[in-house]
């Protein structure tokens, strides 16, 4: 741990490097970035820094270096596994102020960026080119593109382009020393150990990304969007198979069950199918000549197992209203419950009708309600664990119930986590789907870049140990559900 007076020396060093308004100390404002999106855990960080530039960001980092004091990135602090939440003792480094798109290349198809820019802001840059940005969480107005490295994070067409980590052609990081370094560049797949796949999905314990290049993809000729209501989740999983295994990669398959169509009715009237037990949004796009063939079959799938209405967009206003209810699909859920926790696992996909009928199991011996909205094209399951806090008890179940839907993941040999990240949330489950060893190992890539472990201490690791220890000396064989919070840590 740090020198208690270690901040305010700190504070002191990095006056003459940051802008006067880049510090902020006061306890109020620091208050402002205690939590990310997982907002029930808090932490008021000691200091929070706003940098401009690369440099200053690897002079804060050589600082906190110097002094032993922890640092966390945080870009825009939509992050729904608590990667974000602030060490007490530390500082947070916000990239907020680094949104500037450096370059639009076209002949490359690739953008260099700041890390701190807006997901839809590269595509928005790049399609006067014909080009966007293809990972497209469903948070993409307000996410960073240096959060969506460091998340590896998804989106709804990420079944057909891929994860961030397959857009990712270059990045310039600071190291935990406060070096600045460039991996990879334009040019794709360049010799050597692959550190750029290392730091995609690093969740900040690496370093930190200070420019990103990024590939862009052309925009397509045509873009079809089908709508298809369904009596139950089995038989519109069912289509979702027959389409996979017909060879059809649309660009996205969505599956929303009947709770959550209820919210997003409540939300924003997206005027889904009457009586729909689970709906499919189903979107190709490509060739005008193939899409059109390919949107032939996915309706005849959609049809033979049982869509009882099926939908095609005819404009852009049509598709943005199919759209508006998945989108909105988490906020809605605030309409027919006082408190939710979105889940995050990965099924294979052939597994997800027993994966749903035992979350529904679980839910009801719990007394509670789950809402399923998901990826179905690639099994990235999005629970939502509906409870109230006002009800003694629930809370406590609604958490249990969470947990326990990652278990069933793993039982059907998926994971713990699809797109939202390890974070300090899911910690605690890593044993679960790891070895002792697997952890170990990790805990070594992890130490080459940060050997006195300040980059986002606490975060995806159970149960640290410090570079240099013995592997296996401090093993995580206990199942603690909270072993290793950043002191302060609060739960509520
Ligand atoms: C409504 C909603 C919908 C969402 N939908 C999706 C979805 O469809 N798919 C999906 O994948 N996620 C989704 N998310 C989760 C979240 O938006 C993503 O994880 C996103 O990538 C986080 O970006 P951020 O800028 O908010 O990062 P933050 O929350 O600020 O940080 C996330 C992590 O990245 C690290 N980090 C941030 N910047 C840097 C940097 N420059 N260098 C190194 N590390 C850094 C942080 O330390 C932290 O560990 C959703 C969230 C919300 C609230």
């Amino acid at each position: 741990m740090p020198a208690p007076d270690s901040i305010d020396a700190l504070v002191e060093r990095l006056r003459p490097v940051l802008d006067a308004d880049a510090l902020i100390t006061d306890r109020q404002r620091l208050r402002t970035y205690e939590c990310d999106g997982l907002a029930h855990y808090k932490v008021t960080p000691a200091l929070v820094v706003l940098p401009r530039t690369t440099d200053q960001v690897a002079a804060i980092v050589r600082a906190c270096a110097q002094a032993g004091v922890p640092f966390v990135a945080r870009g825009s602090g939509t992050g729904l596994s608590g990667g974000a939440l602030p060490h007490a003792d530390g500082v947070l480094i916000v990239t907020s102020r680094m949104r500037a798109i450096l370059e639009v290349d076209r002949d490359d198809q690739r953008a260099v960026v700041e890390p701190g820019v807006i997901n839809l802001d590269v595509t928005r840059a790049a399609a006067p080119a014909g080009y966007y940005y293809a990972p497209d969480p469903s948070s993409q107005q307000v996410c960073s593109i240096g959060g969506n490295v460091a998340e590896n994070s998804g989106g709804a067409h990420c079944l057909k382009y891929g994860f961030t980590t397959n857009h990712v052609t270059g990045c310039e990081f600071v190291t935990p020393a406060g070096e600045v370094i460039g991996i990879g560049g334009k040019a794709p797949d360049p010799p050597g150990y692959d550190l750029l796949g290392a730091i995609v999905g690093s969740e900040g314990t690496l370093g930190i990304a200070t420019q990103v290049t990024v590939r862009l993809t052309r925009s397509p000729q045509t873009v079809r969007t089908l709508l298809a209501g369904f009596p139950d989740t089995d038989t519109a999983g069912a289509a979702v198979s027959a389409i996979i295994a017909a060879g059809v990669v649309p660009a996205a398959i969505e599956m929303m069950d009947a709770l959550a169509i209820e919210a997003a009715e409540a939300a924003v009237a997206c005027g889904y199918p009457d009586g729909a037990g689970a709906v499919l949004i189903v979107e190709l796009d490509g060739p005008a000549a193939e899409v059109d063939t390919q949107f032939d079959r996915v309706a005849g799938f959609c049809r033979t197992c049982g869509a009882f209405e099926l939908r095609i967009a005819t404009d852009d206003a049509e598709r943005a209203l199919f759209w508006k209810g998945r989108k909105s699909a988490f906020a809605a859920v605030g309409r027919i419950s006082p408190d939710y926790i979105v889940q995050d696992g990965v099924v294979p996909r052939t597994a997800l009708p027993q994966v749903l009928r035992r979350i529904g199991e679980l839910a009801d011996e719990r007394g509670i309600r789950v809402a399923n909205v998901f990826h179905a094209g690639d099994g990235n399951l999005h629970p939502l664990v509906l409870f109230d806090d006002a009800v003694p008890g629930q809370a406590e179940q609604a958490e249990q119930c969470s947990g326990a839907i990652l278990d069933i993941c793993l039982e059907h040999g998926g994971s713990i986590t699809g797109e939202h990240g390890v974070g300090a949330d899911k910690a605690a489950h890593m044993p679960k789907m790891f070895t002792a060893d697997d952890l170990d190992t990790m805990q070594m890539l992890r130490c080459a870049f940060d050997p006195a472990t300040i980059a986002n201490p606490g975060k995806v690791f159970p149960t640290p140990r410090l570079c240099g220890e013995v592997p296996g000396r401090h093993r995580a064989g206990s199942h603690d559900p909270r072993p290793d919070w950043p002191a302060g840590v609060e739960v509520f």
